[in-house]
C-alpha cells in the first residue's frame, strides 16, 4: 500500500477513537477534550550523539533507545551557541535570524554596536534578537502559555515579548534547581501551567572547552546532566505527567579537539594591522581597514593549507552565511581541529593563566564531531525509532506542529522529522 494512504488510515482511525484513546490528537499536544500536553524542550550545550555510547548516561540512553534518537543533528554554521540556539527556536539560519556569531559588531546599532556573550547589556538588548520571533513569542502570541528556565535570548524582551515565566542567565544555578523550577511550573494549575519549556545545560560544554571532548572532565558533566534529567523524569512520574508530556532534549553544536601546534595564525597571512577582527578561532570573520582591501583580499583568498577565506559574498551556499549586514567581509574556516587566530589573540587567551582552550566548536557543520544531540520522547512521539541526519533549521516545524501553532516563515522542512510523529 502507498505509505501515504496507510498515514491517511492512521490518521482518520485514530481520529475516529480519539473520544475513548488515551493518546493525544495525532501530532499535536491538544488533547481530543482541548487540555494541552505540555512540550519541554531541553537543550544540552555540545552534547554529541557519540557521548550517549560512554555507558554514563543511563536515563538519556534510554530514552534515546525507548523514543526516537536522532543519528547527528547538523547545526547551523557558525556551529557557536547563541547562533544555534536561535535557530533551534526560529527556524531560520543565522544569517536570516541575525545572531550570526557570538561576537559580532552592528554599525547600525551605535553606539551600542558590538554584541558578546559576557555583555549583560548588549545581550538583553532586543534591537540583537528582533529580526526574528523565537518560538515562545509566537506561541504567546497565538495563546499558549510559555516559561523558559533559561535559552539564549529567553532573558529579553524580543518584539516587546517575555516568556511568562522565566529566569535571567546564571551559570551558578545547580541543575537541579533549573529541574524543580521546570516541576514547579507544571505545578501550577491548568490555566496557569507553561505549554512550552525550554530546560538549559551548559555543563557538558564547559567541561568539553576546559578537558576536550575525550575527558574526564566531560564523563563527570555527563553523569551532571544525566541525573538532572533523571530527577526531572522522577519528578514527572510523581506528577503522573510521565505519559503526558513531550520531550525534546537537543545539543546546539557538537566538539573537536584542537591544540596549539594547530593554528594558522593570520599575522602570517596578512599584515595583521591592517584587518579588524572580530571574530577568531574554528572561524574567523574580518574586514581590512579603510584602504588596505586589496592587499588584505590577496593575502586571504590565496589557497593556504588547513583554512579557507571567502569574500562573504563567495562563501559556499551550503553554510547558508553571508548575506546578513552583521556579517562582517571576509570570512576565515579552519579545517577541523585547527584555528585561525592572531598571535596577539593566543598571546591573549594563555595570559589569563588558565588553560589553553582544548575544545572548539564553530566549524563547518558538515565536520561530523559537529553533530549535536536529537531525543524526542514522549506521547506524540513513535517508538524505537532511529532519525538519521538532519538539519537543526527542521527542527522549528515539528516544535510549532506539536504545539499546534502556526509556523513563523522558516529555513526548515516539516517533511523531515514528520514520519517520527504518531
Ligand atoms: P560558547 O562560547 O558557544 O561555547 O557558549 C557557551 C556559553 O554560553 C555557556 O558557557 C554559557 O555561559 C553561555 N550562555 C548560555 N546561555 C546564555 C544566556 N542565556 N545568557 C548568557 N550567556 C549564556
Ligand atoms: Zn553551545
Ligand atoms: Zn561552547
Amino acid at each position: 500500500m502507498n505509505p501515504s494512504f496507510v498515514r491517511l488510515l492512521v490518521l482518520v482511525l485514530t481520529l475516529s477513537l480519539a473520544g475513548c484513546a488515551d493518546r493525544p490528537a495525532p501530532s499535536s499536544t491538544v488533547q481530543p477534550g482541548g487540555e494541552r500536553l505540555p512540550l519541554i524542550l531541553v537543550s544540552l550545550d555540545g552534547f554529541r550523539p557519540d557521548y550517549l555510547e560512554r555507558g554514563l548516561t543511563p536515563t538519556l540512553s534510554g530514552l534515546a533507545a525507548a523514543g526516537v534518537a536522532g543519528e547527528g543533528m547538523r547545526p547551523a554554521f557558525p556551529s557557536l551557541t547563541f547562533p544555534n540556539h536561535y535557530t533551534l527556536v526560529t527556524g531560520l539560519y543565522p544569517d536570516h535570524h541575525g545572531i550570526v556569531a557570538n561576537r559580532m559588531e552592528d554599525p547600525a546599532l551605535a553606539p551600542k554596536s558590538v554584541f558578546s556573550l559576557g555583555d549583560r547589556d548588549a545581550v538583553e538588548d532586543p534591537r540583537w534578537w528582533n529580526g526574528a520571533t523565537p518560538l515562545w513569542v509566537t506561541a504567546h502570541r497565538q495563546g499558549l502559555r510559555t516559561a523558559t528556565m533559561f535559552w539564549p535570548g529567553s532573558d529579553v524582551a524580543i518584539q516587546g515579548v517575555r516568556p511568562d515565566y522565566w529566569e535571567k542567565f546564571d551559570a551558578s544555578l545547580p541543575p537541579e534547581r533549573r529541574v524543580d523550577k521546570v516541576l514547579e511550573w507544571l505545578d501550577l494549575p491548568v490555566g496557569q501551567r507553561p505549554d512550552f519549556i525550554t530546560l538549559y545545560f551548559e555543563h557538558v560544554d564547559t567541561a568539553g572547552h576546559r578537558f576536550g571532548p575525550q575527558s574526564e572532565g566531560v564523563d563527570q558533566s555527563l553523569r551532571q546532566v544525566d541525573g538532572a534529567l533523571a530527577r526531572l523524569l522522577a519528578g514527572l512520574q510523581q506528577r503522573h505527567l510521565a505519559d503526558r508530556v513531550n520531550l525534546v532534549i537537543v545539543a546546539d553544536h557538537g566538539m573537536t579537539l584542537t591544540a596549539l601546534d594547530r593554528i594558522v595564525f593570520l599575522d602570517d597571512l596578512v599584515d595583521i594591522d591592517t584587518v579588524h577582527v572580530v571574530n577568531s578561532g574554528p572561524e574567523a570573520e574580518l574586514s581590512p581597514l579603510p584602504g588596505h582591501e586589496a592587499a588584505v583580499e590577496a593575502g586571504l583568498l590565496a589557497l593556504h593549507e588547513h583554512v579557507a577565506c571567502w569574500r562573504k559574498e563567495d562563501i559556499p551556499a551550503r553554510l547558508h552565511y553571508g548575506s546578513h549586514p552583521r556579517v562582517p567581509s571576509l570570512l576565515c574556516l579552519a579545517d577541523s581541529g585547527w584555528l585561525v587566530e592572531s598571535r596577539a589573540d593566543l598571546r591573549r587567551e594563555l595570559s589569563k593563566g588558565k588553560p589553553f582552550i582544548v575544545g572548539r566548536h564553530g566549524y563547518d557543520p558538515a565536520v561530523p564531531d559537529m553533530a549535536a544531540l536529537f531525543i524526542a520522547k514522549g506521547p506524540a512521539f513513535r517508538e524505537r525509532l532511529r532519525q538519521p541526519p538532519f538539519d537543526n533549521v527542521d527542527l522549528y516545524p515539528l516544535l510549532t506542529r506539536l504545539l499546534g501553532l502556526v509556523p513563523e516563515p522558516n529555513d526548515g522542512k516539516a517533511e523531515t522529522l514528520a514520519e517520527i510523529l504518531w
